[in-house]
């Protein structure tokens, strides 16, 4: 994100690729403005919070005109930096580490997994989904310095361990799907994604706090 838009809070920019997405969609299809409510509908965030997020970038709705799909796009795509490609590099070719691979974030997002490391014999030098999978063993060597964003599926166990040598390697940003809680320096942005407690989170959810069905 551009440095002069860093005021936005911190919650209104993590909604700003969500919004994005939608908005890419509607303009897709040939759409010409939406309503808040419509957005609210679609993103799930309530329409006073869009309103409120829209309002630090001046993209102030006219009442029963609702918001111009193409401003918001255009502004969006500066803000998110969506021109610039996102070279990103994915450690541990596991299950979850090969369906990353696969899929393709490219298509979303600006961001695209350049290379892949690993230690198993059979997985190093051959390719997944168009990513080659180089030696752990030769990371630093291998490691291409404009990538400071990393992907890890690895066993917890060795999480911390390859997360000092990312960020030893000039890595800034971890986006960390194994169990472990990372320690890391002030300057690394640790993102955590442990997908079996969020399911059980959900499934507890489910059971203690039923939403009302629809009449
Ligand atoms: P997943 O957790 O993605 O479902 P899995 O069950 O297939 O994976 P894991 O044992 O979790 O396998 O390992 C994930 C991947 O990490 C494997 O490809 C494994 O070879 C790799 N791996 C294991 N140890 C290391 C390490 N020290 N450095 C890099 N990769 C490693």
């Amino acid at each position: 994100m551009k440095s002069e838009q860093m005021k936005i809070p911190q919650a209104t920019a993590k909604r700003l690729p969500l919004y994005y997405r939608f908005l890419e969609n509607l303009h897709a299809s040939g759409k010409q403005r939406v309503s808040s409510t419509e957005l609210s509908e679609a993103v799930k965030v309530d329409s006073a919070t869009i309103r409120r997020d829209f309002s630090y970038f001046g993209a102030l709705g006219k009442k029963g005109y609702g918001y111009n799909v193409n401003y918001l796009l255009s502004f969006f795509r500066e803000t998110l930096d969506q021109d610039d490609l996102t070279k990103v590099m994915l450690v541990g070719v596991g299950n979850l580490g090969t369906a990353f691979l696969h899929y393709n974030f490219f298509k979303n997002n600006n961001t695209q997994i350049e290379m892949a490391f690993d230690v198993d014999p059979d997985k190093i030098g051959t390719d997944v989904g168009g990513v080659e999978i180089y030696d752990l063993d030769d990371f630093e060597e291998k490691h291409m310095k404009e990538i400071t964003v990393a992907i890890l599926t690895v066993p917890a166990t060795v999480a911390q361990k390859i997360a000092d040598r990312l960020v030893a390697a000039g890595v800034k940003g971890i986006l960390n799907f194994t169990p472990a809680r990372l320690t890391v320096p002030d300057s690394v942005r640790v993102h955590h994604i442990d997908l079996a407690v969020e399911l059980q989170s959900l499934v507890y959810f489910l059971k203690h706090y039923p939403l009302d069905s629809p009449q």
